[in-house]
């Protein structure tokens, strides 16, 4: 053993450092292999961090604002979310097949709920001192049910490819093959509607849990990857939550495994353009020629951390080597390891921060007049609705868009309508009409009084339901 390798072996034995298996998102070797190869997206990259901090600051003083007024805020309508599993034989047995892969899905989109909402049952384990910076991000996901076809799906919320290789090369393109029918992966589905999740095996880097384009990398956001290849690669056995000892999930170190589903809360994290909370500087401090992750409720930090750290402040976290600038203690209540955007465990993992819950929320909000570059996912509830049309029905709402009149007519028996009503995009009912005795074959519904938007148009019969989309003028 050359003297190297004895410091390294000792400075792994002293600091007790798991050595293999920790926790690998390729979100930031993906962005420094992009500006290698464009040296002008730096300056890119840099300027979309350095705004992070106005976007929450902003967002926090329209929602003061909206409360001074008490104005309530919406819960906005699910971003519906595919799962592309492309996978061999083996890793489809291995996810316990169609049923298991079901379970997977299910519980991912519970547990994405429950974490983007401030209803982590584990949070009862953050320490006192971080509870005021416990962010409730209000995203809402659910499973696709309506393809892009507008047919509803066979597999709620999923595709499957059964491949006959071991998986993917491809960390310095984000997996570009995976997302291309063509190079044997699936294309993405219309990703101003959809989140795409293509769950695969990472096959050139070991223990790689997942890896994000977010829209800031794509052309359309000034980045240099396709816009077709925005979305999140997880390895596929990270996918879901845990439910039996025997489910497979990646190994960490010391018998940890990746498995309560928080890969997939971490990147879509970077989805929604926020970075790791140590500023993805290869440990440097602020103040010493490193960076931060844009936002002032995570302190500077040093570097990643692994594992399940145990907390040495009362109260608080623990320190790293980003605690003093000169004098000044930059890390009050510890380093942010317990946020999602940290290396740790998924069990050490409690938290987004209020200003990472700001960022993200307005990337689906209109917030100080500034529309969220990815507010059309959450402006499609139909599609994670199944709708059963009445057979025979002939139904027709019109003009679309409209300046204020619609017109609904139908050309068939419809004795079975009890009534029709109108929902705003938050599910909320705008309108109600009530069915006159006998019916009429036609409808004129003036909405001009409503807000300027979009509505859907829920027709309600015994046997079922006809729901359209309209655009007030
Ligand atoms: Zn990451």
């Amino acid at each position: 053993m050359n003297k190297q390798y004895l410091i390294l072996f000792f400075l792994c034995l002293c600091n007790n450092i798991p050595v293999i298996a920790q926790r690998k998102c390729g979100f930031d070797d993906y962005r420094k292999t992009q500006i290698a190869l464009h040296p002008e997206l730096a300056n890119h990259f840099a300027k979309q961090k350095a705004s992070l901090q106005a976007i929450a600051d902003n967002f926090t003083l329209e929602k003061n604002l909206s409360k001074a007024n008490k104005q309530t805020s919406s819960s906005p309508a699910p971003v519906p979310v595919i799962f592309h599993i492309i996978i061999n034989e083996t890793q489809f047995l291995a996810l316990g097949g169609s049923a298991g892969i079901k379970q997977r899905c299910d519980s991912q989109i519970a547990v994405l709920n429950r974490d983007y909402n401030k209803q982590n049952a584990d949070s009862v384990n953050i320490p006192s001192s971080w509870k005021p910076f416990y962010g409730n991000v209000g995203i809402h996901f659910a499973l696709a049910l309506i393809d892009t076809n507008g047919n509803t799906m066979t597999t709620p919320g999923y595709d499957l490819k059964i491949i006959t290789n071991i998986g993917f090369n491809g960390s310095t393109n984000s997996y570009s093959d995976a997302k291309h029918s063509i190079t044997g992966g699936a294309d993405a589905w219309d990703n101003t509607k959809y989140m795409n999740v293509w769950c695969i095996n990472f096959a050139d880097v070991s223990g790689l849990l997942g890896i994000t384009v977010a829209k800031s990398f794509t052309f359309i956001g000034g980045g240099s990857t396709a816009n077709n290849e925005q979305g999140i690669c997880i390895a596929y056995n990270a996918l879901g939550k845990r439910v039996l000892s025997s489910d497979s999930y990646p190994p960490g170190s010391g018998g940890i495994t990746y498995d309560e589903g928080k890969t997939l809360t971490h990147e879509v994290g970077h989805f929604f353009e926020i970075w790791h909370v140590w500023g993805d500087d290869s440990g440097l401090c602020p103040w010493n020629g490193g960076s931060d992750d844009g936002l002032s409720d995570t302190p500077p930090q040093g570097d990643n951390t692994y594992g399940n750290p145990a907390y040495t402040i009362t109260g608080g976290t623990l320190y790293d080597g980003c605690q003093y600038n000169a004098t000044v203690n930059k890390q009050p209540i510890g380093i942010a390891c317990l946020s999602y955007m940290d290396y740790t465990d998924d069990a050490g993992m409690l938290l987004f921060t209020t200003q990472q819950a700001a960022v993200m929320k307005s990337q689906v909000s209109v917030v100080g007049g500034v529309t969220g570059e990815n507010i059309a996912l959450v402006q499609n509830p139909g599609l994670t609705t199944i709708v059963e049309k009445p057979s025979n029905l002939n139904l027709s709402i019109y003009p679309n868009p409209t300046k204020g009149i619609l017109n609904i007519t139908f050309d068939t028996n419809v004795s079975n309508l009890q009534n029709i009503e109108i929902y705003n995009l938050v599910g909320q009912a705008a309108m109600s009409i009530t069915i006159d005795s006998p019916q009429k074959s036609i409808y004129y519904i003036d909405i001009s009084r409503l807000n300027k938007g979009i509505y859907f148009v829920n027709c309600n019969f015994a046997n079922g339901k006809y729901i359209q989309k309209i655009l007030l003028q």
